[in-house]
């Protein structure tokens, strides 16, 4: 899955309004942010593979560490703990979100979600589909930006544009991706993957700077 844990990201906001959008993205997408730092020193692996599901051309060959349930759980713990600095509603909110993304991918991925490292892989499959896998991420992503438009109000030209214009690229990627050629090698993968997290997340912080909560 990839706009359905943004949605949750918006979505939350409204728990907690005080807290800047790129955390929550940072959260929500903790699991994907790990996960190209991992293949980069080898520490997890993934094949290109076109067909392997309906919607993506990735086999998710090992991935124990960003993505099992167990390692979730205590990403969420150690990432909540230091984010929230003991605002128990942040607290449960940011480990909420990190949980949320194995629990999406679950229904998302076949089975190839650890339950923890070396333990058994699950897997929904939604992802052999592509117009159920669209017709559950997209309206999930509508309702997470309806609920984080209803939240805050833009207090500039820059929280009005660079918001919009973030949620119709993330919109953009997830169609370019379902259309567009697979990435050239594992390498391209990981070097996009960690870019895209740094400008998405600093992209989320500073147009969500520029919106106040209602
Ligand atoms: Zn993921």
């Amino acid at each position: 899955m990839f706009i359905g844990h943004f949605a949750l990201g918006l979505a939350a906001k409204r728990a907690v309004p005080r807290v800047s959008l790129g955390l929550l993205f940072a959260a929500a997408q903790l699991a994907d942010v790990l996960w190209p730092i991992f293949l980069a020193i080898g520490l997890e692996q993934v094949r290109i593979d076109p067909g392997n599901t309906a919607f993506t051309p990735l086999d998710f060959v090992s991935y124990p560490y960003s993505h099992s349930l167990a390692l979730l759980i205590v990403w969420g713990l150690v990432f909540g703990w230091i984010a929230a600095a003991r605002r128990w509603r942040v607290f449960a909110v940011i480990f909420t979100l990190v949980v949320s993304h194995w629990v999406l991918d679950y229904v998302t991925h076949r089975p190839d979600m650890p339950l923890y490292p070396g333990g058994p892989k699950v897997g929904l499959g939604l992802w052999n589909s592509v117009p159920a896998t669209l017709a559950v991420e997209v309206p999930l992503y509508l309702a997470g930006l309806w609920i984080y438009f209803r939240t805050t109000r833009p207090l500039d030209a820059i929280g009005r544009w660079s918001f919009g214009l973030l949620a119709a690229t993330l919109l953009l990627i997830y169609v370019g991706n379902l259309v567009g050629p697979p990435p050239p090698s594992v390498t391209a993968l990981w070097i996009v993957g960690i870019a895209g997290s740094v400008i998405f997340l600093a992209w989320a912080w500073w147009a969500d700077r520029h919106r106040d909560a209602i």
